[in-house]
């Protein structure tokens, strides 16, 4: 769709003056990095341009350059719901549906506004105007670098756009080792480094910059570490209250359900994770191969997502959210032991 649309996205633009960008609820790397990324080229270009995110994300993102223009829908209700009716074009970047955006989309929904998605998760609904979705795409920000380029706006890339995006890419990707990234996500990665990307500087800055109390949490979510070597599956789970002794921050979980699938032979790997204010478990899940977890958390737990990488949540209590997983597993023994 992009290409043969891409001059009415075009004619949209050279009408627009406000534009807000919007990136999905609990944003990851790919969700700010494409959101900031397309916030200072809409900038650049004259517009005005915002970023409303639906809450709060971690702090190993807060350096990116124009982080601090991000509106947090939770803190800034007013000032946000204002812009997003003022907005003549706005941008959902890496989700799918309007129910990603939590307790914003109904705002949205009341929007008047020509609605662009970019996205690259299965199954998108079709709340946009304009629907730029490619599940084969290792990240959202791979994406925004490919619209740029399709605006033939690739000379408009500054260091501050190729930062943002090279961040996305890089944590969508496992930095750069999942099954999704291509060779044109290295020759994507290969440009923005050339534009001002510095590379190094951005691992270093997302990954060292760890607490001793992510650290000790990460302790303690291995030893929780549970391993059924038969259904070649292995799960963590973390209560409020060991969350609570290591003094949790948003973020500090990242990553964890990886380890994992770093042990030898497992290929489905599974993290609980128990948030007693939201009255629910959060649960991410991950697969090596073609063991589909987007069905898995679609089916089971509300969630959804990638095949190999997908989220989703459960209102019973941590105990009986594992019980119920543990009582699933079986139907999948054909896919898991092949
Ligand atoms: P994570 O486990 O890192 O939160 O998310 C993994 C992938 O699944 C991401 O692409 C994320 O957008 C998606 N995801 C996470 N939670 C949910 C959810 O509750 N619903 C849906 N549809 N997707 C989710
Ligand atoms: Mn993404």
């Amino acid at each position: 769709m992009i290409d043969s649309r891409i001059f009415e996205i075009t004619a949209e633009l050279a009408k627009a003056e406000n534009i807000v960008i919007v990136p999905h609820k609990g944003p990851d790397g790919d969700a700010i990095g494409a959101s900031l990324g397309l916030l200072h080229y809409f900038k650049n270009k004259g517009h005005k341009a915002k970023v409303i995110a639906p809450n709060d994300y971690p702090h190993f993102l807060k350096w990116l350059p124009g982080n601090e223009e991000v509106i947090n829908y939770e803190q800034s209700k007013t000032e946000a719901e204002k812009l997003i009716s003022e907005a003549e074009i706005i941008f959902t970047l890496d989700f799918n549906d309007l129910s990603r955006a939590g307790d914003m989309q109904e705002v949205l929904k009341t929007s008047k506004a020509v609605f662009v998605m970019i996205d690259h998760h299965q199954e998108p609904s079709d709340y946009a105007e304009f629907t730029y979705s490619d599940a084969t795409m290792s990240s959202t920000c791979e994406m925004v670098y490919e619209f740029l380029h399709k605006l033939r706006a690739d000379k408009e890339i500054t260091p501050e756009i190729a930062t943002c995006l090279y961040t996305g890419i890089m944590t969508d990707t496992g930095s750069f080792r999942f099954s999704s990234t291509s060779s044109d996500t290295h020759r994507a990665v290969a440009e923005l480094i050339d534009r001002g990307a510095k590379n190094f500087e951005i691992h270093s800055r997302v990954f060292d910059t760890n607490s001793e109390n992510k650290l000790q949490l990460l302790g303690t979510a291995l030893q929780n570490l549970k391993v059924n070597k038969k259904f070649k599956t292995a799960y963590i789970s973390l209560s409020q209250e060991e969350l609570q002794r290591h003094n949790f921050k948003k973020g500090d979980t990242e990553g964890f359900v990886n380890y994992g699938l770093s042990l030898e032979g497992i290929i489905f790997a599974v993290i609980f994770i128990e948030k007693e204010n939201e009255d629910l478990v959060k649960i991410s899940f991950r697969s090596k191969g073609d063991f589909d977890v987007n069905q898995f958390a679609r089916k089971h737990f509300e969630g959804g997502g990638h095949i190999n990488a997908a989220g989703g949540k459960s209102n019973l209590s941590l105990n009986d959210t594992i019980v119920k997983f543990n009582r699933i597993l079986p139907e999948y023994k054909e896919e898991l032991m092949k």
